[in-house]
C-alpha cells in the first residue's frame, strides 16, 4: 500500500493541526509556516493529487471555503489583501501530494511574507496568437 500524505494522516487524525474549519468534505487548517499571520490551506478530505485531479463539483466546495477564509481574514486579521494559489507539481513548488489551496493573507505594513516574480518575456504576436490556439482547442 501506498504511504499516506502529510494530510491524510492529519485528515485521519493521526497527525495534530489547527483546523479552522470542517465539513462532510473540507478541511481547513494553519499552514505550519505561516508566510503571513493567518496563512491557511484549504483541502478536500478525499484524496487527490492535485488541483487538476479534484472534480468539479468538489472544487467548488474548496473554494467557497477559501472565499469564506479570505472574506474573514480582511474582516478579523486585518488584512488588507489575499493571495489564493495552488502549486501543481514539482515545478511550481508543491511539496504535498494532496490537493490544497493555500489562503494567504496579506498586510500593507507587514515584512516578508513573499513575492511571485513573473518575468516578461519579448513576444511575437504571431506566436501569441498560435499559442491562444493551441491552447484553446485542447480545452
Ligand atoms: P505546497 O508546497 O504548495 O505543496 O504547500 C504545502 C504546505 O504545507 C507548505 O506551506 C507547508 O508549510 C505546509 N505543511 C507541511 N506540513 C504541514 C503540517 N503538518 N501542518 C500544516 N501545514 C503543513
Amino acid at each position: 500500500m501506498e504511504e499516506k500524505d502529510i494530510f491524510c494522516r492529519i485528515i485521519d487524525g493521526e497527525i495534530q493541526s489547527n483546523i479552522v474549519y470542517e465539513d462532510q468534505d473540507v478541511i481547513a487548517i494553519l499552514d505550519i509556516s505561516q508566510t503571513t499571520r493567518g496563512h491557511t490551506l484549504v483541502m478536500p478530505k478525499k484524496h487527490y493529487g492535485d488541483f487538476l485531479a479534484c472534480p468539479a463539483e468538489l472544487m467548488g466546495k474548496v473554494m467557497n471555503v477559501a472565499q469564506k477564509l479570505g472574506q474573514a481574514m480582511m474582516r478579523e486579521l486585518g488584512a488588507d489583501g489575499v493571495n489564493i494559489l495552488s502549486n501543481v507539481g514539482e515545478a511550481a513548488g508543491q511539496s504535498v501530494p494532496h490537493f490544497h489551496v493555500h489562503v494567504i493573507p496579506r498586510y500593507l505594513d507587514a515584512q516578508g511574507g513573499f513575492r511571485i516574480e513573473m518575468q516578461s518575456q519579448k513576444v511575437n504576436m504571431l506566436e501569441l496568437h498560435d499559442l491562444a490556439d493551441q491552447i484553446k482547442e485542447s480545452l
